[in-house]
């Protein structure tokens, strides 16, 4: 019977097909994790000469130079600093791709760290005449227990990124507390600026990999369109999510939302541990 045979053949062809396909995804899966590991090696071994670069270049600065020698050391220190925030975020961004990227919790002070990273930016954003300012949720504990430093690289990204895209005005930090279960905190992160804002089309784009709303002819403002990306990845590890908020020519806001446990009996956990033998 025609029919049935035909039936027949169109079955086999559609699961020769599905193989196919089945081999060619595995294959791209298996490139993919190849680039990846190949960015990852690629970022450590460019990371330790630049070490030794800028070290030098910041032990040369210390010395008793005249006043071209120190601008020349400056600047390979500088540029030195510059290139080793790109290789970063490419190693971060191959780990993360690569699923290698592991979360160290430790105990740690939210509102310092805070402080810390505007302390970093004030300067910038001083040069600029911007307003940084901080808004922390009094009735918030400080002390929680997650990955500072991760946390610390999206502030940094966050507010660094809003510092950069505004000319003036101001940016704020806001850091507000929501009802949660105890023994853990939810927070509500947001940074606000008065900035140039990203067009409505762009705002779905804006924490993809190199997505950068400016096109490569018209560029001015620096970056590896990789922060956001790295950024919105941390955070959804450590189980929270990540918004924007965009008005073009007027400002963002960028923000997050985490849950964090709480180091509650602060005294024992802070009290020195001494090994007696
Ligand atoms: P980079 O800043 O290195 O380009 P990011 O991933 O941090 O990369 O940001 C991606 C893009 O999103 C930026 O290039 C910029 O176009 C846009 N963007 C990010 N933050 C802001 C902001 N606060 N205001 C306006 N545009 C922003």
């Amino acid at each position: 019977d025609g029919g049935r045979v035909g039936l027949r053949v169109d079955i086999t062809h559609q699961k020769e097909q599905q193989a196919a396909l089945e081999t060619a995804r595995k294959a791209a899966e298996a490139a993919n994790r190849a680039k990846s590991a190949f960015l990852a090696n690629m970022s450590h071994e460019i990371r330790t000469p630049m070490n030794g670069v800028v070290g030098m270049a910041e032990l040369l600065c210390d010395t008793n130079l005249n006043e071209e020698q120190r601008l020349f050391a400056d600047t390979i220190r500088s540029s030195g600093e510059a290139l080793l925030v790109i290789i970063n975020d490419i190693l971060d961004y191959s780990k993360i791709e690569a699923e290698r990227l592991t979360l160290h919790p430790e105990l740690f002070d939210l509102e310092r760290i805070i402080h810390e990273v505007a302390m970093l930016l004030q300067p910038r954003a001083r040069e600029r005449g911007l307003d940084l300012m901080i808004d922390f949720d009094l009735f918030l504990p400080t002390r929680f227990v997650g990955d500072a430093g991760r946390l610390r690289q999206v502030l940094t990204n966050l507010i660094g990124n809003a510092v950069k895209f505004t000319e003036k005005g101001h940016v704020l930090v806001r850091i507000v507390g929501l009802e949660t279960d105890p023994g853990q905190q939810a927070l509500h992160i947001s940074v606000e600026d008065t900035g140039i804002g990203i067009p409505a089309d762009q705002l779905d784009h804006v924490f993809g990999e190199f997505n950068q709303v400016e096109s490569e002819a018209d560029r001015k403002f620096e970056g590896t369109g990789l922060g956001l990306a790295i950024s919105k990845s941390l955070i959804e590890r450590m189980g929270g999510s990540v918004w924007v908020d965009s008005e073009f020519g007027k400002g963002s806001c960028f923000g997050f939302r985490i849950t964090l446990p709480v180091a509650e009996d602060q005294t024992v956990m802070l009290a020195p541990v001494t090994l007696r033998r």
